[in-house]
């Protein structure tokens, strides 16, 4: 597809308004030989440019715009409204959040607006209008970054009003609400949309996590979400205004909870996320997370953020070894990304975020190891050039996602606590990256029928028409896999009556009786039918078939001998329905039996150790070779006598690769 940008933007948030002005000259060159091209700034400057309510001053920003235009920089222009200005809170202060617990908070912080206070939303609606009428002609700005990393709930009196206002236009009677979140219970009936409040400590909220009801919760994190997305909707038609064509973007956060990305993406012109990646967060987990990001708008995205080395806000903030940083890059660019930028440019001085990475150290010079990794990257980044700008990503597999699902499953109370949905998604997930098979991240309403297999797993809350579209998708001959807490309730967490697994009942052709939860300690066995016993636990669905075949099944406790795992013909199709937390041995056992019999292809056709990922131009195919593994290990055979695109050496019988290392290897498509 067409690309966003004519390169691949190299840079990351850049605030010099932090430093004196021979500094700035000093960044500019620094960065030059560094190869970046491309600067985020603005993003947390509303206090510096506007001053008091009355006054606004560009003076400062008109100068670094000035001088990145000049040093013809791709310029993210952000719009600076995740943190309120002390003058705004003191003045007005509806404009800060009311928490969980129900205090409203003073100001400090950031992300700190609550989202429904018509104040706030003059003030920023206000600003990124004058921004984009004073910047949005000049041609270096490539993106608006609208805001910053858009995140938290508030719970004042503003939001109350708004929720009851967005229920009514929900379900239009209260008798309707009181259906759909079953207020009978606990003697809960409202009789006037005034009588209902948000969910929170002072509430139904049990801690944050929890709730009483969770219809309620669950509209609650819709509305928020919803709220979010008005306050960057409304920031963006203020923007277009005066800028008709420029991007228009606002960075995520990944498998982020509180905000239902897949209904955001649909407002955005562009995806663009921050990774950052813990000392032992999985690769396969960042990968799903990329892939993800990808999967909002089925396009290339912008990595708007990751460390160049450290961060500072974990537990243990390690240093990235040498090579990782690049290795991550290269990663991040194979699974969809156009850009990399990095939080941030310049290491601050102070703040809680001084220990934060950044491109120049505190020490201000080049001659330290960041910034030669830095620099390395660019010189090969500049090499690629526009060859992977807009290539896509194809799979053959499918794994959805789905934030109702999200919210919905991790609310419910029992059968355990230790059920947590992005877990449960990427014990998938790691199946087929380890096998290098691409996978798309789908939502629930897509179009399934362009995979040959869909992975649903923990499809707690079936929505109205999933039943049709998965139905269909089967009958038609696609594969579905899908797994314990599965069709167990409605949009609204009531439960679909008439035996689990609800409307997947007759598509998986089992019964749940009933579900069993297990404790740490607690194990069960999955037997297969050659006899291979792997262990299972977490949950065991106690199974009746109804036309399904077992395909392993419990080896302990007085559900032995029930089935495990079932497999049931559907029209052209085949459904597995899996019953309990396989381990890996399990699991992968049954899943090369589905991806053999469902002919999906893995990128490369011989098994290694290194990840392989595609991406498709028009004219050429990129395979990005790269080993996380501690070992050492050789490039596929595959490979041999093609020349990786970085180094330009043509890539030899039995080469091999350490860790962090990667290979490009370019192939033309023959027309
Ligand atoms: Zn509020």
């Amino acid at each position: 597809m067409e690309p966003t940008f004519q390169r691949i933007l190299y840079g990351g948030d850049y605030n010099p308004n932090q430093w004196s002005r021979e500094i700035w000259t000093e960044d500019m060159r620094m960065f030059q030989d560094a190869r970046i091209n491309s600067a985020t700034i603005n993003v947390f400057s509303w206090a510096k440019i506007q001053p008091s309510e009355e006054t606004y001053d560009f003076s400062e920003l008109d100068d670094i715009v000035d001088m990145l235009s000049r040093e013809n920089y791709d310029i993210v222009l952000a719009t600076s409204t995740a943190a309120l200005p002390a003058w705004m809170v003191k003045r007005y202060p509806e404009v800060a959040r009311t928490d969980y617990e129900g205090v409203r908070h003073k100001f400090g912080g950031r992300h700190n607006a609550c989202p429904n206070s018509p104040v706030f939303q003059k003030f920023a609606r206000n600003l990124a209008g004058k921004l984009a009428e004073r910047y949005g002609s000049n041609k270096h700005v490539a993106c608006w970054h609208i805001s910053n990393e858009y995140g938290g709930e508030c719970y004042c009196e503003h939001c109350t009003s708004a929720f009851r206002v967005w229920l009514r236009k929900k379900y239009k009677t209260i008798e309707a609400l009181n259906k759909a979140w079953n207020m009978e219970f606990w003697g809960h009936l409202v009789y006037d949309w005034d009588e209902i409040v948000l969910p929170n400590a002072l509430s139904d909220g049990i801690g944050y996590n929890k709730t009483a009801f969770a219809g309620l919760s669950i509209d609650y994190c819709r509305f928020n979400s919803d709220s979010l997305l008005a306050n960057f909707t409304m920031e963006r038609d203020a923007i277009r205004e005066f800028d008709k064509d420029t991007p228009i973007t606002t960075n995520l956060m990944g498998t982020y909870k509180a905000l239902d990305y897949f209904k955001w993406a649909k407002e955005m012109d562009i995806v663009s996320w921050d990774n950052y990646p813990s000392y032992n967060t999985p690769w396969s987990s960042t990968a799903m997370r990329h892939d993800l990001m990808r999967g909002l708008k089925g396009a290339p995205f912008m990595l708007m953020e990751q460390t160049p080395s450290q961060q500072n806000w974990q537990r243990y903030n390690s240093l990235k070894r040498p090579g990782q940083m690049r290795a991550q890059s290269y990663q991040t660019v194979a699974h969809g990304a156009d850009t990399i930028q990095f939080f941030q440019l310049r290491r601050s001085v102070g703040g809680c975020e001084k220990f934060h990475g950044a491109v120049i150290a505190h020490a201000g010079i080049e001659d330290t190891r960041v910034f030669r990794e830095v620099k390395q990257l660019g010189q090969e980044l500049e090499k690629l050039g526009t060859m992977t700008l807009g290539s896509e990503n194809k799979a053959e597999v499918g794994i959805v996602f789905d934030w109702d699902n999200y919210w919905a499953l991790e609310y419910t109370s029992g059968p355990s606590e230790d059920i947590t949905y992005v877990n449960t998604i990427h014990q998938y997930y790691k199946y087929f990256y380890e096998k290098n098979i691409a996978v798309d991240m789908v939502p629930v309403d897509a179009d399934f029928s362009n995979y040959k297999v869909i992975v649903a797993p923990v499809l707690y809350m079936v929505k109205q028409g999933m039943k049709e579209a998965l139905e269909k998708y089967v009958a038609d001959g696609g594969v579905l896999v899908t797994t314990y807490m599965s069709g167990i309730v409605d949009e609204s967490d009531n439960v679909h009556l008439g035996g689990y697994p609800g409307p997947l009942r007759k598509l998986a052709g089992v019964w749940v009786e009933e579900i069993d939860a297990l404790a740490p300690e607690q194990k069960n066995k999955a037997v297969f039918a050659d006899g291979t016993k792997t262990e299972c636990g977490l949950v065991c669905d106690l199974m009746h078939l109804e036309g399904a075949e077992c395909i392993a099944k419990y080896g302990a406790d007085f559900y032995a001998g029930m089935p495990a795992v079932t497999k049931n013909t559907f029209g052209n199709g085949a459904v597995y329905y899996i019953g309990t937390r396989l381990d890996t041995e399990g699991l992968n056992k049954i899943m090369n039996s589905i991806v053999e019999k469902a002919l999906v292809a893995p990128v490369i056709d011989e098994p290694t150790e290194l990840e392989v990922v595609v991406r498709t131009s028009k004219d050429a195919e990129f395979y990005f070779i790269m080993n996380f593994k501690d070992g050492e290990y050789p490039v596929p055979a595959c490979f041999t006598g093609e020349t990786d695109v970085l180094s330009e050496k043509k890539i030899e019988s039995g080469e091999t690769m350490k860790k962090y290392e990667v290979r490009i290897v370019r192939r033309a498509i023959s027309k």
